[in-house]
């Protein structure tokens, strides 16, 4: 299969692996197609992504799509719905098909492949539902799912005899045993569990998202990524705070204070404080100084906490007393 060239989509997943090393055999020049969340560092360095790294135990070149403001015009409202927790995945796997499906066309590439498995999912991976995801993304005939290929119809590549059909696999069903079995053949041992690096499946995650779609609707891809970082706090309708955890989150909150309506540092050992919405000096704000003082030190000689919008102090506060974890419970998000 010289002449073929096709796109994986790349997961780092044990299937997506598998799909590739499958075609790979087949000698079909094939590169991944990785979609990177909008929770991942809007500055990260895609060498450095675990995904970057499974790609390489195969050989397999991957291209980076970060998925920005069409991606979360879909989180906020996904036609299919959402899964157990914020997951909209029908939506997310169409999205996904459909942008490398683009990137199919961009280098002249004959099929999209995936590491789907019929069955293997109750939401997404039934065989009704991947014929409509293949539907949905404009893809059909060029839908490849390798594992399960010989369980479903012939794609465009397998007729005109760019794919040996004979050589794709029939896995189905939930169990592991087979791809088990391929990984320990092809020696594939690094791999990352399904939907396991996948924070809109995590129901911490999922409140904090919940609540900024609530409450925000202007939202881009680094308030997503904010809601990885630190402990969030709702204090009012208005106002919400994200409290670092130690000096690295300190360090990476400071990378979008430019975002904050307020930034709040002290000259104590503590946190920062990154404000969102409109401070009331009477309301919100000593609620804040009392949750600054709960997970900082103030002693006698360092009290001060220094209130900042746009990189300048406009105020500087003697520390409160700290706020009673009770009350700061009611307000965790
Ligand atoms: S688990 Fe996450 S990445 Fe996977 S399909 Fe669902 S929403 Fe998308």
């Amino acid at each position: 299969m010289k002449n073929t060239r096709g796109v994986v989509l790349f997961s780092g997943g044990l299937d997506s692996l598998l799909a590739a090393k499958v075609l790979q055999e087949q000698g079909i020049d094939l590169i991944g197609f990785h979609c990177i969340l909008p929770f991942f560092p809007p500055d990260i360095n895609t060498e450095e992504l675990t995904a970057t790294r499974q790609a390489k135990q195969i050989g397999l070149k991957l291209h980076h799509y970060f998925c920005k403001a069409d991606y979360i015009g879909i989180l906020k409202d996904p036609p299919h719905g959402y899964g157990s927790h914020m997951n909209p995945c029908i939506d997310c796997k169409i999205f996904f098909i459909k942008k490398a499906a683009e990137f199919m066309e961009s280098i002249g590439a004959d099929f999209v492949a995936t590491g789907e498995v019929v069955g293997q999912r109750p939401m997404s991976q039934q065989k009704n539902t991947m014929r409509h995801i293949e539907k949905e993304s404009g893809l059909e005939g060029k839908l490849l799912r390798p594992l399960s290929a010989k369980l479903l119809s012939p794609t465009i590549p397998e007729l005109e005899g760019k794919v040996d059909r004979t050589k794709l696999l029939s896995i189905s069903g939930r169990g592991r045993k087979q791809q088990m079995e391929l990984a320990a053949k092809y020696n594939i041992t690094d791999y990352s569990s399904p939907a396991g690096g996948c924070l809109f499946t995590d129901k911490f995650f999922a409140s904090r998202l919940r609540d900024l779609l609530d409450f925000k609707s202007d939202i881009d891809q680094i308030d997503i990524y904010l809601l990885s970082i630190g402990r969030h706090y709702r204090i009012s309708n208005k106002v919400k705070v994200i409290i670092s955890k130690n000096e690295l989150e300190g360090i990476e909150l400071s990378k979008y204070r430019d975002r904050a309506d307020l930034f709040i540092e002290a000259d104590f050992k503590g946190p920062v404080i990154f404000v969102s919405g409109e401070v009331d000096d009477h309301k919100e704000l000593p609620i804040i100084l009392k949750i600054m003082s709960r997970y900082g030190k103030p002693d006698k000689l360092n009290k001060k906490v220094y209130i900042k919008k746009n990189n300048s102090v406009i105020k500087e506060i003697e520390a409160f007393e700290p706020i009673e974890d009770f009350a700061l419970s009611v307000m965790r998000i």
